[in-house]
């Protein structure tokens, strides 16, 4: 291993190393390590990194760091695939910049007040995080304006790109000043995010973190072999068995999802679902619950699932083996969070279920340890 970096070597401020101390950062991560200093020096920057790798922090302090609070009009725009993502990055803000007295942030998204966005705007915002559909609203009626942006970021620019606003981010953008700062975050880049990056970031800097060094060493995967018809059972069995602090389980389908959530309620584990179908609204408030505890099983599609943020997701079931081996990827990595640990647990039915393991265990270069279901054999 390299030489560990440290906070202080970024070039970042004293309210800055204060606020990740804060925080519990000791150790800034590999994208973080990477995009800091050059974000400070100026440039633009494309990071790509998996998801739950820091990338909120890695645009975040050298955004709070260049704000002029003596200045009260939006400096920084940061634009979000969906508003819990939004509001979760608004939370990173605001406790980095904790110590830097005078720094105010905002957060706008649809589905919720114009009335409340609106007099936060013309309080005099520095940094504002939204949706593209919502921000572009408020463009037009001038309620914000971008004259003084000095930075753009795009958060999970794939996802944003994957929920069609791209003409919305190629209008925010055209709005902001040339003079500027414009940065692309995601987990993935394919090539549509590649031509937005040709059409609007000068001589970028790219910076990827590559898989290997993402991968999930502090997460155990297994996997059970069992009869479709009692996976419920040994879900539910080896939900009670470890009582796992929150667990999110992945299904294939909106239908399952829905079933297995259920199923899961009439065995007494309080457990929602999460998927395609729910409003925003709806969205919103299940994850709340979930991120509160108030319950501790999300059951989810992979689509839903894209992106979340929760610490402390102790397991991860894939009740349905993954369509594909990203998917498992991004699935497991809702688990084992910041250095925590996690289990990761799949469910093996049949041949075809096998064949699909042994796939995913090349992909990932890793072993997924086969378990004995807990003490009763007529399980298998
Ligand atoms: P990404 O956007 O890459 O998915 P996030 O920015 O959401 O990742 O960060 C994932 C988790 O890691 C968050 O809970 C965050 O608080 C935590 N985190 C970020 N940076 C650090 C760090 N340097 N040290 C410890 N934890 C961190
Ligand atoms: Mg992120």
């Amino acid at each position: 291993m390299e030489k560990e970096l440290l906070f202080s070597d970024l070039g970042v401020s004293e309210e800055i190393l204060r606020a990740v101390e804060d925080m519990g950062y000791t150790h800034p991560s590999p994208i973080q390590a990477q995009t800091i200093p050059m974000l400070l020096e100026g440039k633009d920057v494309i990071g790509q990194a998996q998801t739950g790798t820091g990338k909120t922090a890695a645009f975040a302090i050298p955004i709070i760091d260049q704000v002029d609070v003596t200045l009260y009009k939006p400096q920084a725009l940061i634009l979000c695939p969906t508003r819990e993502l939004a509001v979760q990055v608004e939370g990173e803000i605001v406790k980095l910049s904790k110590f830097k007295k005078g720094l105010s942030s905002t957060c706008i998204y649809g589905g919720d007040s114009m009335d409340r966005q609106i007099r936060d705007l013309k309080k005099g915002v520095q940094v504002v995080v939204g949706t593209p559909g919502r921000i572009m609203d408020h463009m037009d009626r001038g309620t914000l304006k971008l004259d003084h942006v000095g930075i753009i970021v795009l958060d999970e620019a794939d996802e944003m790109l994957d929920m069609g606003f791209r003409e919305d981010i190629e209008s925010i953008l055209s709005d902001c000043p040339e003079e500027r700062q414009t940065v692309f975050f995601s987990a993935t880049m394919p090539k549509p995010i590649l031509d937005l990056t040709k059409k609007y970031q000068n001589d970028p800097e790219i910076v990827k973190v590559l898989k290997k060094e993402l991968t999930v060493e502090n997460i155990s995967q297994v996997y059970y072999e069992v009869k479709p018809s009692l996976k419920l059972e040994l879900m539910s069995r080896l939900m009670n068995l470890n009582q796992f602090n929150l667990s999110v389980v992945f299904c294939n389908t909106k239908r399952i999802t829905d079933e297995v959530t259920e199923e899961l309620m009439a065995r007494g584990i309080q457990a929602e679902a999460l998927h395609g179908d729910l409003s925003q609204a709806q969205r919103s408030k299940v994850m709340g619950k979930f991120r509160k505890g108030h319950v501790s099983v999300l059951v989810a599609t992979d689509v839903a699932a894209r992106g979340i943020d929760v610490n402390d997701v102790e397991a991860v079931f894939n009740y349905d083996l993954p369509l594909d081996e990203e998917n498992y990827v991004h699935r497991i990595g809702r688990t084992g969070r910041a250095g925590k640990s996690g289990t990761a647990i799949s469910f093996v039915t049949g041949r075809r279920d096998m064949q699909k393991l042994k796939d995913l265990e090349r992909f990932i270069k890793t072993n997924i340890n086969r378990m004995d279901p807990p003490s009763v054999a007529d399980l298998v």
